[in-house]
């Protein structure tokens, strides 16, 4: 059984194809960092142009590397991502699905963003079976979800404010360290020293599954202009490693309020923050010290990709889920049972 995965909700034009849950045949990006470096974040307008010229020649691309001389044939399924994003992105990868689902008459099925996030783990650990809670943490969303069942999700928390992914790429510019700012940080905060500067741990002790960055993100901005009134060289690897400490440990922290609240002591990770070393790294010290069994996808299925919707449309195909071509992107698609 073959799906076609497409993703276009932000700027990554991602295609892949999958045989049966889990085995990728072929998967293709079509990066769109080097378009909105010089604007310092996604412009959402050139997002649409760049995967409108884009998708197609990705897509037979990845058809030809899955060796699928005749789609019509071959394929199964068609899965697409249809929110949460950026409505100009979202049409041009719905369309695109619509269109070859029509022509080739082959089901079609809408994934949820988040959705696709959580099946990395599927994809990556045939073992992992629900009950299991998700850590979140992507460039839009943080938030843990409890999984009781493929398609039965409960949101046990998100942020109140910034997304993980977003603190991220806000410190980095406050740093001059260019967009997307995760990886630069995630680097150059493992040649720093973590306790140079004691940054608050956002809602630490509040018993609840909450998060809250945009203080964090303050704080790092008052450090920055007391270093500079003090005419002193800004320390920005002990800086990005200070940041790093605090916003791992708030992720951490909640994530043990979880699994306190529910009992379910399978945690898996995924977004594109889940590519992060010391969150990586963190929650498996956890896991080994507090007995949970800690998932986390490799890191090229942490960050947007084609694989994650195919997987997650295949599971939705299985039971049952299909798609008549009338539904329509949805920008704030928010997952919750
Ligand atoms: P969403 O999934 O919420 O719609 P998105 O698809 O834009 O948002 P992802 O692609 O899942 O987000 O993740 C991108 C985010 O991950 C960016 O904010 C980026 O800075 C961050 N990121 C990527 N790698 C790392 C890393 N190693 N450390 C920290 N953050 C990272
Ligand atoms: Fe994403």
């Amino acid at each position: 059984f073959l799906t076609l995965g497409i993703e276009t909700s932000c700027d990554d034009t991602a295609v892949a194809v999958l045989e049966g849950p889990r085995r990728v045949l072929a998967a293709g990006l079509s990066s769109q960092v080097e378009d909105h470096a010089p604007h310092g974040g996604v412009v959402p307008e050139l997002a649409s142009r760049k995967h409108q010229e884009a998708i197609l020649p990705l897509l037979h691309q990845v058809l030809d590397r899955a060796g699928i001389r005749n789609p019509a044939r071959e394929l199964h399924l068609v899965a697409v991502t249809s929110g949460p994003g950026l409505m100009g992105s979202l049409l041009v990868g719905v369309m695109t699905a619509k269109a070859l689902s029509q022509a080739w008459e082959v089901p079609l099925v809408s994934v949820n963003h988040l959705e696709g996030h959580l099946f990395a783990n599927v994809v990556a650990h045939g073992d992992l079976k629900p009950p299991f809670l998700c850590l979140i943490v992507s460039g839009g969303h943080t938030e843990i979800l409890l999984v009781r069942a493929f398609g039965d999700y409960q949101v046990l928390g998100g942020t109140r404010d910034d997304a993980a992914g977003e603190a991220y790429d806000k410190v980095a510019k406050l740093l001059g360290l260019g967009y997307p700012g995760g990886p630069v940080v995630d680097r150059l905060a493992a040649t720093g020293n973590p306790e140079a500067f004691p940054l608050p741990v956002p809602l630490s002790g509040s018993g609840v599954v909450e998060f809250s960055f945009s203080g964090l993100k303050t704080a790092v901005l008052w450090v920055l202009k007391r270093l500079e009134k003090d005419g002193l060289p800004v320390p920005v690897e002990d800086l990005c490693a200070s940041f790093q400490r605090a916003a791992v440990a708030s992720l951490l922290e909640k994530t043990r309020v979880a699994v306190e609240q529910t009992g379910v002591r399978q945690v898996a990770l995924s977004g594109g923050v889940g590519a992060n070393s010391a969150l990586r790294a963190g929650l498996e010290e956890e896991g080994a010290r507090r007995g949970w069994r800690v998932y986390l996808p490799p890191r090229d299925l942490c960050t947007d990709n084609g694989v994650m919707i195919a997987a997650a449309g295949y599971s939705s195909f299985r039971r049952g889920i299909r798609c008549d071509v009338t539904f329509a992107p949805d920008p704030s698609w928010e997952l919750n049972a």
